[in-house]
């Protein structure tokens, strides 16, 4: 089994500038992944979202507020594409706190792989923050970066979703 690993912020969603999405209105897709999400399902790999959310060990968001914003991603999901993501992974502890869960950290990872009985290095793992390829690397999944970085800081490179979407058909296979 394999699967394709998502971060959520940046990457499903654009980005709160220096914030947290703490409601539903404020989540809005990436229109691009929809295309990612739709052509890797048929490839047969799982769609997995693993996501840091230290707004809530911050006290800045309740669990209750995070979990509705997830269940309108999925919901949108399902109505757009006519399913939602296979599994989600959330990490709420703080920076710092030492946590092997949350990125870099590949704690989250290593649980989806376990549970899923997967093949890490048929995996993707897909993020727009250094913190995501580290995490991948970790846990032995191939990354791609989106965004300004090294060509080296991640199996894949590239500089933004629309990009990417021209080369996902070599990615996914
Ligand atoms: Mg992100």
């Amino acid at each position: 089994m394999k699967a394709l690993f998502l971060d959520r912020d940046g990457i499903i969603n654009v980005k709160a500038d220096g914030d947290y999405i703490k409601v539903a209105s404020e989540f809005v897709f990436i229109d691009e992944i929809l295309n990612v999400l739709k052509h890797a399902k048929e490839m047969g790999y799982l769609l997995i979202m693993v996501s840091n959310q230290q707004g809530v060990g911050k006290g800045l968001m309740t669990q209750n507020q995070l979990e509705d914003v997830n269940n309108f991603m999925q919901e949108q999901l399902r109505g757009r594409l006519g399913y939602a993501l296979d599994e989600l992974y959330v990490c709420t502890d703080l920076e710092g706190s030492g946590s092997t869960r949350r990125k870099p950290a590949p704690g989250m990872l290593i649980e989806a792989i376990e549970n899923n009985v997967l093949t890490p290095s048929a995996c993707w793992f897909i993020g727009d923050n250094l913190s995501d390829a580290l995490a991948g690397r970790a846990a032995g999944v191939q990354t791609i970066l989106i965004g300004e970085f090294p060509p080296t800081a991640a199996t894949v490179v590239v500089e933004s979703m629309l990009q990417f979407r021209t080369i996902m058909h070599r990615i996914f296979i």
